[in-house]
């Protein structure tokens, strides 16, 4: 268990993006079903990740309406 858990750490950030293939991804799934701790980080990863995406859109609608201000008060 131990040593899955240093082996497959790292795969987490790569495992949450999807960007693992299939028997890698089959082995870090398992791996992360089976560790609270890795449960616990790839939980975190997702959350980070879903929170700076949303950061990321709030960004740019603001900055859509700025630009759509400027379009009607011109000068
Ligand atoms: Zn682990």
């Amino acid at each position: 268990m131990r040593l899955d858990h240093l082996r497959y750490r790292r795969y987490l950030d790569a495992f949450v993006d999807g960007e693992l293939d299939g028997d890698l991804r089959g082995r870090v799934a398992g791996h992360v079903a089976a560790c609270p701790m890795c449960a616990r980080d790839a939980d975190v990863t997702v959350h980070v990740k879903h929170s700076l995406a949303r950061h990321r859109g709030l960004t740019e609608r603001a900055a859509d309406r700025m630009r759509l201000w400027i379009r009607r008060h011109p000068g």
